[in-house]
């Protein structure tokens, strides 16, 4: 029998998820017996699939859209994904499934990385989107020690639901507040669609003092509209393409027992990949 590992994305469509790219290259990179493939799997057929993933020959797993939510039933969250309250990695711990969300991870490694000592004594951040993206930076900064974060949301009650979930550290304002909110903030986060491919652009003011950290978890395009004037004005940046492939690491470390590392050559080769299906 073949000791080769395997591991797979979860989605449905099968969808153009980078997660098969990063993978096997880190994969190849650390000589591994191991394959990293798609799964397309309808909503109706994922309790079987996931209940049984094993016997279907797999070490974990990522899981994307439709199916980060119901994901969690079927598995046991740890404090992460219980927090965002979706699950994008599966593994096994013993006999039993595991599932984590590692987009909080992906979102602090790349800060981390990009704009080193953004978290020392941060006073307020500004949140843009109360979506998946948006919960799990919110429970990230919280986790990190932010004494605020203010969300701001187009769905009102969105927002609320988030502030219940994580108590009085969040705060909510309105989109006209914005701008003003920059000017005491030390880091501003866009975690909604918008500035994104084919959505409408993120229409903002960034009238704020020069020690303001901006980063987008959009990366297709992969500079947006709002990093290209934060870079303008001399502001230090994290890109959404950072945040997809630092929430890697944790799913190959999980499965593999290897923390691969973000490489710029890594790097290059998904930059080519959205570059072409753009
Ligand atoms: P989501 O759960 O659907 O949330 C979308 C968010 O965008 C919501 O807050 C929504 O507000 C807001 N929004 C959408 N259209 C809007 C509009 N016209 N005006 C104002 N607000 C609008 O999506 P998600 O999963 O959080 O993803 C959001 C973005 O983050 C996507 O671009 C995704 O690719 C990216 N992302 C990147 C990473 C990464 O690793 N880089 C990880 C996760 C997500 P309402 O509540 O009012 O609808």
């Amino acid at each position: 029998m073949s000791a080769q590992k395997a591991v797979c994305i979860i989605a449905w469509p099968a969808g153009h998820s980078r997660s098969p790219l990063i993978h096997n290259y880190w994969i190849e990179q650390h000589k591994l017996d191991a394959e990293y493939r798609r799964e397309p799997v309808p909503p109706k057929e994922l309790a079987d699939f996931v209940t049984h993933l094993h016997e279907r020959g797999y070490i974990g797993a990522n899981v994307t859209l439709p199916h980060k939510q119901a994901v969690m039933a079927l598995s046991r969250p740890d404090e992460r994904a219980s927090a965002v309250g979706a699950a994008n990695t599966l593994w096994y711990e013993g006999e039993t499934l595991r599932s984590t969300n590692t987009d909080v991870e992906g979102f602090l490694g790349n800060l981390d990385i990009a704009a080193p000592g953004w978290d020392r004594g941060l006073e307020n951040a500004v949140v843009l989107g109360a979506g998946g993206g948006g919960r799990a930076v919110v429970f990230a900064l919280l986790a990190r020690g932010a004494n605020r974060v203010t969300v701001v949301n187009r769905t009102a009650a969105r927002a609320k639901e988030l502030q219940k979930k994580f108590g009085a550290r969040v705060q909510l304002a309105g989109w006209n507040e914005t701008s003003g909110l920059l000017g005491g903030a030390g880091l501003l986060v866009n975690t909604t669609t918008l500035g994104m491919v084919g959505q409408p652009p993120l229409e903002l003011n960034l009238r704020c003092p020069a020690s303001l950290v901006v980063t987008d978890l959009v990366y297709a395009p992969l500079e947006t509209a709002l990093l290209k004037m934060a870079r303008a004005r001399g502001l230090r940046t994290a890109d959404g393409l950072g945040m997809l492939l630092h929430q890697a690491v944790r799913g190959f470390e999980l499965w593999f027992g290897i923390r691969p590392k973000v490489t710029p050559e890594l790097r290059a080769l998904v930059e080519a990949d959205l570059l072409k299906k753009k």
